[in-house]
């Protein structure tokens, strides 16, 4: 069985392929290890072999997670939905939240990141396929909330992130992300600076660098199937 080190070897090299083929420069992706129902020693394998971003779905597994790794000085990310009543934990304990549609809970981690951390980043999320079911908030609303979490003290707006409904198709797999790409174009327009896009899994990400992609979320590809 092929181990962590040769994956994280394997999809980093692939990555910086991908961004030259795309026009981009070799380091414009950056990896964000999906750990979520994984067990700790993965982390720190990865880790080990020089994997510093990791992300997370869920608030008790990934603190117990960030608890183990100490002494690594890994960069958290939660990546999962977050509810209103789990706000203080993960705002003292993670480095970044993906998964932003709501001003209120926003609002509540800005009130409860503490100072000595500096600012919690943060992407929107974007409901790109108007799923009814799924977290997100709707283009429409975007330029609102943008506006409103970038003014807030303890927060870094740093861009968008979405999750499309899974597409077969190199092309069909880019025109949500390119929808994407557009949006922080024009937040941009409007004088929101942001920098990130946080797009692309193990199955779409070649499709996500093509548009733009700078954080690709990789769990399977990287660490094999969830249990
Ligand atoms: C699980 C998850 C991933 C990783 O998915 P893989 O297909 O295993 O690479 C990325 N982003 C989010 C939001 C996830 O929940």
């Amino acid at each position: 069985m092929i181990g962590v080190t040769e994956n994280l070897a394997l999809i980093k090299d692939l990555l910086a392929f991908l961004a030259v083929e795309a026009e981009r420069e070799p380091g414009a992706v950056k990896l964000l290890a999906v750990s979520k129902k994984h067990p700790v020693s993965m982390v720190l394998a990865a880790a080990k072999a020089g994997q510093r971003d990791f992300g997370e779905n869920f608030v008790q597994e990934g603190l117990a997670k960030i608890d183990q790794t100490r002494g690594e000085n890994l960069i958290w990310h939660f990546i999962g939905h977050l509810q209103a009543n789990k706000t203080r934990v993960v705002a003292e304990n993670f480095d970044w939240v993906h998964t932003i549609d709501q001003l209120k809970t926003a609002r509540r981690l800005s009130e409860q990141r503490p100072e000595a951390l500096g600012p919690l980043n943060i992407c929107l999320q974007i409901n790109v396929d108007g799923e009814g079911s799924k977290s997100g908030i709707s283009p429409d609303a975007l330029p609102d909330l943008a506006a409103s979490v970038a003014e807030l003290p303890r927060l870094a707006l740093r861009g968008l992130m979405c999750l499309p409904i899974a597409r077969l198709d190199f092309e069909a797999q880019r025109e949500p992300f390119a929808r994407l790409r557009k949006m922080a174009e024009s937040l941009r327009d409007h004088g929101l600076v942001t920098d990130t896009l946080s797009m692309g899994m193990s199955g779409d990400f070649r499709a996500a660098i093509y548009e733009g992609s700078t954080i690709v979320r990789i769990g399977t590809a990287l660490f094999g199937p969830r249990q």
